[in-house]
């Protein structure tokens, strides 16, 4: 198989859009599957893609060494529940050994961290995201649908335990949900020296749970609150994605950082794109701009030549930007779970 990823950096072709924007950042969804039924994220009666439409591993891996040689540098693999999907760590490995990424880094909800948290450090995963938007065992239940808080919180102890740095929590928070934890969930990662990003709850899917314009919470608000309980700074910080970030003055090793997709919209410095479990190119996580890369794949099983021209291509489809509007029907019928948080 013919592939880039050891051609030196100067003369590697790079991902730009008509915005000019450079493309740096791929979240490749593995599974659209999991073991919990978030509220904000899934129906309870959720309808999964079938096995045989999702891309093998092996394409996955080509796909991820594709976006690699043409200059991007941070791949975070996400789902549904990534550590769900069996065999995963051979994805891990492939990726972890290429020179040219800066970021490996995986979002997860904990639950299998236990069993993975060493061998994802093998494999040469620089960061990991955990998500967790409570610390009651009642609660955690009823957000999760099915879930067990202290299997996440045994993620949490092994991935510090084997050494990870800057572990992020991603905690949603909603009116009427956990809007009472903000504080409990500072001091938790305070006191382990993380991060934690506060994400407001966008409009993907139906869910069937709540009104998400009742649930909404502005990170406004909520920085306004923290800001009463804490001496925060604000930073330029950045760490690939679209989060802010503030600091402490009495704590230089965490941080807080607001994810805030109706408040303050992200998409001018947008640098990443999205690719689902079933192989789909997602130009924007709000719109429903695509292209199809493992037909692509697929019908050149032995050069890439065909799959970095199709992506290099499809840069022209890359929209200005996500238009949420939490008091009307999702127009996005796609959940998060499926584009790939
Ligand atoms: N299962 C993994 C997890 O929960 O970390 C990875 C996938 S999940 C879709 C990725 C992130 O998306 C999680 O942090 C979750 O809180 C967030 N998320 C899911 N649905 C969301 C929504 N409708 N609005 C905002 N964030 C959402
Ligand atoms: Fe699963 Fe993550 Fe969605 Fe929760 S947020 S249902 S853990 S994919």
């Amino acid at each position: 198989m013919k592939s880039l990823s050891s051609t030196p950096d100067a003369i590697k072709p790079q991902l730009i859009d008509r915005f000019g924007r450079k493309i740096t950042y791929v979240r490749l969804s593995v599974t659209d599957r999991c073991d919990l039924r978030c509220v904000y994220c899934m129906s309870e009666d959720m309808k999964f893609v079938p096995r045989e439409q999702l891309l093998t591993l092996e394409e996955m891996t080509r796909i991820g060494n594709a976006f690699i040689d043409l200059g991007v540098n941070k791949i975070r693999l996400t789902g549904g529940e990534p550590l769900t999907r069996r065999n995963i760590l051979s994805v891990f490995e492939a990726l972890g050994s290429q020179e040219n990424l800066k970021d490996l880094t995986v979002t997860t909800n904990g639950t299998l961290l236990e069993k993975y948290a060493q061998p994802l450090k093998n494999a040469g995963v620089t960061r990991i995201n955990i998500s967790l938007d409570t610390l009651r065992t009642d609660r955690f239940k009823k957000i999760t649908r099915i879930g067990k808080l202290e299997k996440t919180l045994a993620g949490i102890e092994a991935a510090l335990q084997v050494g990870f740095q800057k572990i992020k929590l991603n905690a949603v928070i909603m009116n009427g949900y956990n809007d009472d934890e903000i504080i409990d969930l500072v001091d938790f990662i305070r006191a382990r020296d993380m991060d934690i990003s506060f994400i407001e709850e966008m409009p993907l899917g139906e869910i069937g749970d709540h009104d998400r314009a009742k649930t909404y919470y502005s990170s406004d608000k909520l920085r306004e609150y923290l800001q009463s309980n804490y001496q925060l700074t604000a930073t330029t910080e950045q760490t690939g994605g679209p989060a802010k970030y503030y600091r402490f003055t009495d704590n230089d090793q965490s941080r807080i950082g607001f994810i805030s997709p109706h408040s303050h919209n992200f998409c001018d410095d947008c640098n990443r794109v999205r690719v689902t479990a079933e192989g789909m190119l997602l130009l924007c996580l709000g719109q429903q701009h695509s292209l199809d890369l493992r037909k692509v794949v697929r019908a050149n099983p032995l050069d890439d030549d065909a799959l970095r021209a199709a992506i290099i291509g499809a840069m022209k489809l890359k929209p200005k930007g996500h238009d949420f509007n939490l008091n009307e029907q999702p127009i996005i019928m796609r959940h998060m779970s499926a584009t790939g948080g």
